[in-house]
């Protein structure tokens, strides 16, 4: 039996210590291998029994894939061992936007180390339609899904809207449930995080980082189109009216 296939959120652990070694793969006996190690063998990512096998992201295994990942590096000289088409991908997001992919991966370890992120189960739309994962990982998606699904911050967004004498309409398209659907639709909205997570930081939810938005444009800031998965409801108005102007 073999170990489950690296996910993103794996290589995007790894791919941040091999950034943070001067893209240089770390050899077995280095503290920061030990660390990934048993992180990575708590994340909540892969269940069954492979992922008991000693081999499951083992020191070595952790050790092997930061050589691929920084000999994989399009300025490596020397020759590449063989990577993985994710292992690709990885590496092209850190070159990318190196920042933001270093942000997302200390998010993740601030959420396993809090035990925040571990105690959060599979959410739908989590991935795409398509089977990929969001650009940022799967757990950093799943953690903000769930806290926008949050009951009892929903509440207090509603309330909130309401206090300001504000009718529970999308905030991008101005859909009103209970206008549309009457009694049925009262009450009826979806609420969404402006910033993902591995933009803010794994910082506790405010009700101003919340807006509020019809099922439609929920969708839509949550599906992954080139490369992105997650849009503000203001980027989201500006797509709306680029599609406008190209129907003129
Ligand atoms: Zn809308
Ligand atoms: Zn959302």
């Amino acid at each position: 039996m073999r170990s489950p296939a690296w996910s993103w959120d794996e290589l995007m652990l790894a791919c941040a210590l091999v950034v943070d070694n001067g893209w240089r793969e770390l050899r077995v006996g280095e503290p920061e291998v030990l660390e990934l190690s048993e992180l990575l063998r708590s994340l909540p990512l892969h269940e069954g029994v492979a992922a008991q096998l000693p081999e499951y992201r083992s020191v070595g295994s952790v050790s092997r894939k930061t050589t691929d990942l920084a000999t994989n590096h399009p300025s490596y000289v020397g020759k590449s061992t063989k990577g993985g088409s994710l292992d690709h991908a990885v590496i092209r997001a850190f070159i990318e936007d190196e920042a933001a992919m270093l942000r997302a991966a200390r998010a993740v370890e601030a959420g396993i180390a809090s035990g925040e992120l571990s105690a959060v189960p599979p959410q739908p739309h989590e991935t795409a339609e398509d089977g990929t994962t969001a650009l940022e990982g799967r757990l950093l998606a799943r953690w903000a899904i769930s806290r926008e699904r949050d009951p009892g911050l929903r509440r207090k967004k509603i309330a909130a809207v309401l206090s300001e004498g504000r009718d529970l309409a999308c905030e991008v398209c101005s859909f009103d449930f209970q206008h549309q659907y009457g009694d049925l639709g009262k009450g009826y909205i979806e609420v969404h995080h402006v910033l993902p997570l591995h933009i803010s930081g794994p910082r506790q939810t405010r009700i101003k980082d919340l807006a509020l938005l019809c099922a439609n444009c929920h969708r839509m800031c949550h599906a992954s189109h080139k490369g992105t998965s997650w849009r503000t409801p203001a980027e989201l108005r500006r797509q709306i009216a680029g599609a406008a102007s190209q129907r003129l």
